[in-house]
């Protein structure tokens, strides 16, 4: 997601996520329009294994009622299975347990907006505190120091219309300034690059700053890069963003590949032996699919939300989502107003079906009093951060407790939901969950434990893959119709 400055009516604006609005309509549009207006919503359906995780807290509880512990406020954090006998937590109370248990979050903007605010001039826009700038940003040290946050992946992206070597050299950049920023204020911030390096720079009280590559046009279709990025500090990277790679489909673009092509699934191969997590948010459904049939080790997506609570494409399905108790990998869920709330994608999807239409009978020009009257008619209504914590409850009756994390997008949207207006708000979506009745030791997973242990699972997986040499695998070699080269 990008926030874009030059948009000063962001407010009336939909993301960039949702494609840009162009003046004529292809009959992609309408057909993505049509599906997305009309998608049927599915109850949550109660699985065997949810009937066997009741029948385990009943036992839990029984047996805990045996042996006279039920009292004990150390049992219920262990066992996790009584949790509607604690009081909710306080935000002191949470961000208590995020001292214990660091707040990882996987997708953070902030590189992108020293980009297009002050093209990476680093002094021309402190860090110590944004709220005064134009627009206000939603990330500064002033208010990470109050976020309960202790790991963050700092989002290195570059628009997909820069493409070839260009987005190389601008991924690059967008790394360098992150560690200027960094060793800028190396009181603060400190780059990690393992679990470990996170819990130990999280124990010393800094923010352990991981780098997470968003969109795989920036390794221009090269496998040395790839390397490369991993050697500046890349700890993920997102297959696409809003469109196709030569080798991946986007979840906002035409299929092209129907998935992964073979050199798509070389990648995965070859980051899973770097030890690189793969993150699927922006990849279209059949890409996820193909990945999670390739994958050894954990995936994640940085920043999505369940497709059948919010009908965006870039949400993630129940078949994906169910695919990921098999493979241990995690689903930050984002607060991306259009992602969380249904009311706000299906305005946002009129509005953008309005701009085409309007356009298309009375030109561009023309056209643009008549949307803002419509947009005037058509307010653009709020997200909020229950909605947000809807997202949790379903994916964790959906596939467990175990595959949750927080993937915010803040700086990388122009709105926010209610209640999440910034980094220092994070305590409070703890604070929403823990009064529905999640756990301390649930929300230590949602916090990072979940992503610290898939973090852990490509690290080990690397580490014996270590005898395997890189591959040498060239895209025009193995085609794009996955058929290899004899
Ligand atoms: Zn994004």
């Amino acid at each position: 997601m990008r926030r874009l400055t030059s948009n000063r009516q962001g407010s009336t604006h939909g993301p960039e996520e949702l494609g840009p609005i162009e003046a004529v309509a292809t009959d992609r549009d309408k057909r993505m329009a049509d599906t997305e207006t009309h998608l049927h919503w599915h109850e949550p359906r109660c699985s065997e294994s949810q009937t066997l995780r009741a029948a385990l807290v009943l036992a839990t509880i029984l047996a805990m009622l045996a042996f006279g512990t039920l009292a004990s406020a150390q049992s219920e954090v262990a066992t996790g299975s009584v949790s509607d006998r604690e009081e909710p937590l306080t935000r002191a109370q949470v961000l208590e347990l995020l001292k214990e248990f660091p707040l990882i979050d996987g997708h953070n903007d902030v590189p992108w907006q020293y980009r297009i605010r002050v093209r990476n001039q680093i002094d021309r826009l402190p860090f110590d505190d944004t709220r005064a700038a134009d627009p206000p940003m939603h990330t500064d040290l002033s208010r990470l120091a109050n976020s309960g946050l202790g790991g963050q992946f700092w989002s290195i992206y570059v628009p997909t219309s820069v493409r070839g070597p260009a987005a190389v050299r601008d991924t690059f950049e967008q790394i360098d300034v992150m560690k200027r920023l960094i060793s800028r204020h190396s009181d603060r911030l400190e780059l990690a690059l393992t679990a470990e390096d996170v819990r130990r720079i999280h124990a010393a009280g800094r923010l352990a700053s991981l780098l997470g590559v968003e969109g795989g046009h920036s390794i221009d279709n090269s496998l040395g890069v790839l390397r490369q990025l991993y050697d500046a500090g890349a700890r993920y990277m997102t297959l696409t963003h809003s469109a196709n790679t030569d080798w991946a489909d986007s979840a906002t673009d035409d299929a092209r590949h129907n998935g992964l092509t073979e050199f798509g699934r070389a990648v995965v191969r070859e980051m899973n032996r770097l030890g690189m997590l793969v993150d699927l948010s922006h990849v279209s459904p059949r890409a996820m699919h193909d990945t999670l049939d390739t994958a050894q080790v954990p995936v994640i997506f940085s920043h999505s939300s369940a497709h059948t609570v919010t009908a965006h494409a870039r949400n993630v399905p129940d078949d994906v989502l169910e695919r990921l108790p098999d493979n241990g990998g995690v689903i930050m869920v984002t607060f991306v107003p259009e992602f969380v709330s249904e009311t706000v994608r299906s305005r946002s999807k009129r509005l953008q079906l309005t701009r085409l239409r309007l356009a298309r009978a009375h030109g561009s020009e023309q056209a643009r009093p008549l949307i803002e009257d419509w947009i005037s008619a058509n307010p653009r209504p709020r997200a909020t951060l229950s909605d947000v914590a809807d997202h949790f409850d379903y994916i964790r009756d959906r596939i467990g407790i175990d595959y949750l994390g927080v993937g915010s997008d803040f700086d990388g949207i122009s709105s926010t939901p209610d209640g999440l207006e910034d980094v220092a708000d994070l305590p409070d979506l703890f604070v929403e969950l823990s009064r529905r009745g999640y756990s301390k030791e649930d929300l230590a997973k949602i916090a990072g434990g979940n992503l610290l242990r898939a973090l852990e699972a490509a690290q080990d997986y690397a580490e014996r893959a270590r005898q395997t040499p890189p591959a040498e695998v060239h895209i025009d070699n193995v085609g794009a119709t996955g058929s290899r080269e004899p």
